[in-house]
């Protein structure tokens, strides 16, 4: 069975630049994945999409969709392929035309009827029904997204990319359209690749996350897999707040009573969150003197000494850093992470 999208040992070098902006990429995809890239600013994430989207081609390797090569851009009349829609930043909205035009636009090669019904198909679908004859310019920043997707859909696409959609949306909008647009992803069954640099929507929307670090894809994985067993200290500080210990610092830490191996040279990680103020089963005992308490609303941050070192700890925030002589550790949650 060939894979749904398929990439091999992609390189991408752009003009004049001596770095490439991706390379050695591989993954594949299956049909209906949700699947985010997320990385720095200049990583290549954007690079990816638009190699996938066939805007730009790549210098080296091959990138298949159901088991066919992606055409050259060069090679077309119109950049990209057939079955793979990019929404774009800018939304390409048309302002003279109402919502409901807009998204018949893309039908207009089928008839009347089909026309019309999958207008009104898309207008539920995206909740846009009761403002169907408003022009664009009359519509919330997040209505306008919504229908730039609706827009999109009526192009009929397998496979959706998204390039760090409503990023220019206020927060709670934003947090509430993601979560919108997965479902209609999902409900329509298509597949979707997200460009994002918020680590909270691609653990709380995908099927798996890619970690990209100047051009290279170091990890892709589920959210679980990404967050709880990162590989590298760099994906581990991207997801969450992490406290790093040496081999012999864990060791001090941890006392003799556990018998835990631990290599010398090795980077050890654990998250400020996985130590408990409560005594818990198999958890390793530590005597934390408090040296800084900040509020942090629904919890409180302490910065806390145990046997020299220095970390942060997250703990709830009724927690009275006065009264905190003891916190706990679950050894299993600790960490190997390589530099
Ligand atoms: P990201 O989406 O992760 O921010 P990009 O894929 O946009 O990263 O960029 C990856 C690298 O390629 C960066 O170093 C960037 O400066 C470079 N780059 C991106 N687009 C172009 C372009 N059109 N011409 C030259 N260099 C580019």
């Amino acid at each position: 069975m060939s894979e749904f999208l398929e990439l091999k040992n992609i390189a991408k070098t752009y003009v004049n630049n001596e770095k490439p902006a991706v390379h050695g990429l591989a993954f594949s995809m299956n049909e209906g994945e949700i699947i985010s890239f997320v990385g720095a600013s200049g990583s290549g994430k954007s690079t990816l999409l638009k190699l996938v989207g066939g805007l730009i081609a790549q210098d080296k390797g091959t990138i298949t969709f159901k088991g066919k090569a992606l055409t050259k851009p060069e090679d077309k009349l119109i950049a990209g392929e057939e079955g793979i829609k990019m929404l774009f930043q800018d939304l390409k909205l048309m302002p003279n035309h109402s919502v409901a035009e807009n998204i018949k636009y893309p039908l207009l090669k089928y008839n009347s009827a089909y026309q019309i019904e999958r207008t009104n198909e898309l207008l539920a679908l995206c909740g846009l029904m009761e403002y169907k004859d408003r022009f664009p310019k009359q519509l919330s920043g997040g209505q306008q997204q919504r229908l730039a997707l609706a827009k999109t859909l009526a192009e009929d696409p397998e496979l959706l990319l998204m390039d760090e959609p409503f990023s220019n949306l206020d927060p709670i909008v934003k947090k509430r359209l993601v979560k919108e647009v997965v479902q209609i992803v999902k409900s329509e069954g298509l597949s979707l690749i997200l460009v994002t640099h918020d680590t909270e929507d691609a653990l709380m929307i995908s099927d798996r996350i890619g970690f990209i670090d100047q051009g290279k894809l170091l990890q892709l994985g589920t959210p679980e897999e990404i967050y709880n067993h990162p590989q590298k200290v760099i994906v581990a500080e991207f997801f969450g707040n992490i406290n790093l210990f040496t081999s012999q610092e864990l060791k001090r830490i941890l006392g003799s009573k556990h018998r835990r191996e631990l290599s010398k040279g090795q980077v050890y990680g654990i998250r400020t969150e996985d130590f408990s103020v409560l005594p818990i089963k198999s958890g390793v005992k530590l005597k934390p003197k408090v040296v800084h308490n900040y509020y942090v609303g629904s919890a409180s941050i302490l910065e806390v000494i145990i046997e020299g070192k220095r970390i942060e700890i997250r703990v709830p925030a009724n927690t009275k850093p006065s009264d905190l002589k003891e916190i706990y550790i679950n050894p299993s949650l600790i960490m190997e992470l390589a530099l």
